[in-house]
């Protein structure tokens, strides 16, 4: 049995255990008029109802006992500095589940099956050798922690483990290390949080460039073993493009992939450990691609009469000579709902927002199709200004209409606050979730049309009134990522209707040619898809290299296959 241990000292920041950001910081929709109305409307929900559904006290949890013996707690603490070892309940759980709905809906059910025994906060690589040495010679379980704002169920250790799980927090370890100022390159410790290593290369002139929706409650090592996306990857490229070297700590050894620009070394262990959810073992140092802070960074907004006009905008302009940093359309839905999330225009703007209005109208749009599009410019101000041009010949040649920069910089501002929304909606026992996909640009309006068929099957078979909407968040040369929200009013079987609605419109992904995932990652969530994403063989191969990197299955076990 566990020691009774206080809780840690350790100077390292945790999101809410029963939801996204920081405590005392949640969404409201008082000061945005349009919003009750809208979510009446989508799926019968009434805002002007009290919250519903109570979070319990944490005191109420029951959860379960740490079964890491003593002896292993203090050699621990031999390592760590006995402060940065934790058992307490409050931090096991905060380290047991991400923020999917699943998570979220189970947490605040009180039903958490397993948890970590323990929880360690290393303060350098040579002491995460020394855990995972410790660990793997005990034959326990160990997963990463990064930031915990992962959508996929990357991080629970599975119900039936019975041997020590050990959390092992990357928190402490959040130091830009070096910026090699001719490569363009920079070695930064793996759980440093987005706002931390952006400070830190800002203030040196630099940047990383990758800026998730969840920038702000995750880190480098988290987005690397989740091959995550940024809102800015047009430019910047997806992590995977910004990896140049890592390290990462193994039984035994560190794997060094040094920083290179390019290598023939194949197949690629780099691409193998992007991506890995922390079955490869423990990254903490990544040495990235970074770029000195743009002179001109600025996000403009269109319109445009409906999706297939829009869509076929956005492939048009990747296949031009434009390289915007971010182009991003929303369906008509999304539209609707960004339009809904609005606070109260007053003044010249409301007469501006009317008039635009009736103007469309004017032109013969159709209020209800038209989609709302960002499209975002970085760089010198030369240019900034020529891409831009370009844009908008394309965006004129599919009779778009630019509306200039404010709504784009309420948009910059609101990214980072728009995940409160979730907890918001389960607070009054509603579903919000999401489902992203990419796919070529020849399948993506059947991707859409079937996903939007595929949800509105779920919502009839489960009896609910239902709402999705999408927009397109990413663009290659060869296609572009699809990213899903549905909402629901929850009925008697709150996690059996959300996995109708979320198997459907995965299932619906890959039928029509999208994969299972574009930047969420693989987890338990998704893993029922990948066999047919990356065929059986591809699940062989998968299977074959984890099993021989890590042959006692310590390396949190089970995530991925
Ligand atoms: P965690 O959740 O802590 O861990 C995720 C996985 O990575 C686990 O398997 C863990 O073991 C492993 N891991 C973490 N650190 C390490 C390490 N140092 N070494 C080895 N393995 C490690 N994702 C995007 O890509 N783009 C988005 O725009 C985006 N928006 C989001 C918005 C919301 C509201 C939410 C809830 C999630 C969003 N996500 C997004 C998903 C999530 O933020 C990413 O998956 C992120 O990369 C996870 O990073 P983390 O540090 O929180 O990792």
């Amino acid at each position: 049995t566990a020691p009774a241990r206080p809780a840690g000292t350790v100077d390292v920041k945790h999101m809410k255990w029963w939801g996204w950001g920081v405590e005392g910081v949640g969404f409201r929709h008082e000061d945005k008029p349009a919003f009750a109305p809208f979510v009446e409307k989508a799926i019968g929900l009434d805002l002007r109802q009290a919250a519903s559904t109570a979070r319990p006290d944490f005191a109420d949890l029951k959860v379960p006992d740490s079964r890491a013996p003593e002896k292993f707690v203090d050699a621990l603490g031999e390592i760590v500095g006995d402060g940065n070892v934790v058992v307490d309940d409050m931090a096991r759980v905060v380290h047991t589940y991400g923020k999917s709905l699943r998570d979220l809906v189970r947490v605040r059910a009180g039903e958490i099956a397993r948890t970590p025994d323990v929880v360690v906060y290393p303060a350098d690589e040579a002491e995460v050798r020394a855990v995972v040495d410790t660990a793997v010679d005990l034959d326990a379980v160990i997963i990463p922690f990064g930031g915990g704002s992962n959508i996929a169920g990357s991080l629970e250790p599975h119900a039936d483990e019975d041997r020590v799980v050990v959390s092992l927090d990357l928190g402490r370890l959040r130091r830009v290390l070096d910026i090699d100022t001719d490569s363009g390159t920079a070695r930064i410790q793996a759980g440093a949080l987005g706002p931390d290593l952006e400070a830190q290369l800002n203030e040196a002139g630099w940047t990383l460039g990758h800026f998730p929706d969840s920038f702000t409650h995750s880190t480098l090592g988290g987005w690397v073993a989740t091959r995550s996306s940024g809102m800015q990857s047009d430019k910047y490229g997806d992590i995977a493009d910004i990896v140049r070297g890592l390290r990462v700590v193994r039984p035994g050894g560190v794997l060094v992939i040094r920083p290179v620009p390019s290598a023939s070394t194949g197949p690629s262990v780099r691409e193998m450990v992007v991506g890995s959810e922390g079955r490869l073992g423990v990254i903490t140092e990544v040495t990235a691609q970074v770029h000195r802070l743009p002179e001109k960074r600025d996000i403009y907004a269109y319109f445009f009469k409906n999706l297939d006009h829009g869509l076929a905008a956005m492939r048009e302009i990747a296949e031009s000579d434009a390289a915007p940093s971010v182009t991003r359309i929303s369906d008509a839905n999304e539209t609707g709902f960004s339009l809904a999330t609005g606070k109260e225009a007053k003044g010249i703007a409301k007469a501006a927002q009317a008039g635009l209005m009736a103007f469309l109208k004017k032109r013969g749009w159709n209020l209800d199709e038209m989609c709302l599009s960002f499209i975002g410019f970085e760089g010198g101000a030369a240019h900034a200004k020529r891409q831009k041009a370009i844009v908008d010949r394309i965006v004129r040649r599919h009779h778009g209409l630019g509306v200039g920069k404010g709504p784009g910089a309420l948009y910059d501002q609101k990214k980072f606050d728009t995940p409160y929304i979730r907890d918001f909606l389960l607070d009054r026992g509603a579903a919000g979730d999401v489902s992203e996909t990419a796919a070529p640009w020849s399948k993506l309006r059947q991707v859409h049309a079937e996903a939007y068929r595929a949800a509105h099957d779920a919502f009839g078979r489960i009896g609910r009134r239902g709402w999705i909407m999408s927009h397109l968040s990413h663009s290659y040369h060869s296609g572009a990522c699809l990213y899903f929200t549905f909402a629901f009013v929850f009925g008697d079987d709150p996690l059996g209707e959300y996995d109708t609605v979320k198997r459907a419109v995965q299932q619906a992904f890959i039928d029509a040619g999208g994969t299972l995932s574009h930047h969420h990652g693989v987890g338990l969530e998704h893993a029922r898809w990948l066999e047919q994403d990356i065929s059986p063989q591809g699940v062989t191969v998968l299977s074959g290299l984890l099993a021989a990197a890590d042959p006692g299955g310590n390396f949190n076990p089970r995530k991925i296959v």
